[in-house]
């Protein structure tokens, strides 16, 4: 499924086979994950610096080639490749611990074609192991709802009362975990969703309720997963002290003005972006212990307009993918 100018629907296309370069592995997709950030590529609110391009970067692949002096995997062997493709690995960020922030890294299905396809390539140092109890399409979600929202779950330290903004395919997972470490999950949803407030409270959130809602406690952090910059300060009002309200979104709405008493009390406000491979290693070696359960809505390859849709529109319970397995 190829995006050819953004604005435009997804189109099915016949491309040729991609060809792995040295260092690449050819992947034959088995699942490809649904995000968000597809869909703000598709409409422009993040141009892509690649057209055509094939979106899609939570990619569950088996090896099916491998190109000069790619030796890590075996062919048949079951891969991920998640949003970061590729880095430097020589910049400021790179040589501080902080690949997710490198300076010319590529992400896939944004500078790099990714997983909307049959077949795709990826740099195999990027690849990331795929545990044995997920079937694919419940592995899919893991890739990016699953480990950027860990990263962020990460950076709220020990906060014990914590706050999800927008119950979808990232928070159904980061829900699972967050309570498995013994912290109380408060979640926030479209003002009047009890189907998704009922989702969270069966995924162990002790409240839910409408995202301009307070919660019956004050929360030590929070995570805002949705798009809407107004949810940034609706979260500061809902924190206690010394909280921490993250955005792990790559793309929001402005944010409105808000009286600094809501930060003042040594709050903060702070976003997460991307990942690194240590994040990628550390969650998937983590997901099968807590155990994390995805949900996932399955769509076939050509309907991803429909999935993206979907998501849009809330439509979705937990996590959306592509089931692309050949027969
Ligand atoms: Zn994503
Ligand atoms: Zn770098």
């Amino acid at each position: 499924m190829v995006l050819e100018r953004s604005g435009q629907p997804l189109r099915l296309a016949e491309l040729p086979d991609p060809e792995p370069g040295p260092g690449q592995v050819l992947l034959s997709v088995r699942a490809c994950g649904v995000c968000r950030t597809d869909l703000h590529i598709l409409d422009g609110e993040l141009s892509a610096p690649k057209l055509p391009l094939v979106p899609g970067h939570q990619i569950v692949a088996t090896v099916a080639g491998a190109g000069e002096g790619a030796e890590r995997f075996a062919i048949g062997e079951r891969v991920g490749v998640p949003w970061l493709g590729w880095t430097d690995g020589t910049c400021r960020y790179c040589a501080s611990g902080r690949e997710n922030l490198c300076d010319n890294a590529h992400f896939t299905g944004y500078d790099l074609d990714g997983g909307y396809a049959e077949l795709a390539v990826a740099d195999e140092r990027f690849c990331l192991p795929i545990p044995a109890e997920y079937p694919d399409l419940q592995a899919a979600p893991l890739l990016c709802a699953g480990l950027i929202g860990y990263r962020a779950l990460r950076l709220l330290g020990d906060a014990e009362r914590v706050g999800f903004y927008g119950f979808g395919a990232a928070a159904h997972i980061l829900c699972q975990v967050a309570v498995h470490q013994g912290r109380r999950v408060f979640a926030f949803t479209r003002e009047g969703d009890a189907e998704t407030q009922a989702f969270a409270r069966g995924l162990g959130a002790e409240w839910a309720g409408a995202s301009a809602e307070r919660p019956p406690e004050e929360l030590d952090g929070a995570i805002v997963f949705a798009a809407a910059g107004e949810l940034m300060p609706a979260a500061l009002r809902a924190s206690a002290k010394g909280a921490r309200v993250l955005s792990a979104g790559i793309h929001m709405s402005e944010i409105p003005a808000f009286p600094y008493e809501i930060l003042w009390e040594e709050r903060t406000l702070g976003s997460v972006a991307n990942l690194t491979r240590a994040d990628g290693e550390e969650f998937l070696a983590l997901a099968p212990r807590v155990p994390v359960r995805t949900e996932v809505s399955a769509y076939p390859l050509e309907r991803a307009g429909e999935a993206l849709e979907d998501l849009r529109a809330g439509r979705v319970r937990g996590a959306a993918a592509l089931s692309i397995l050949q027969a």
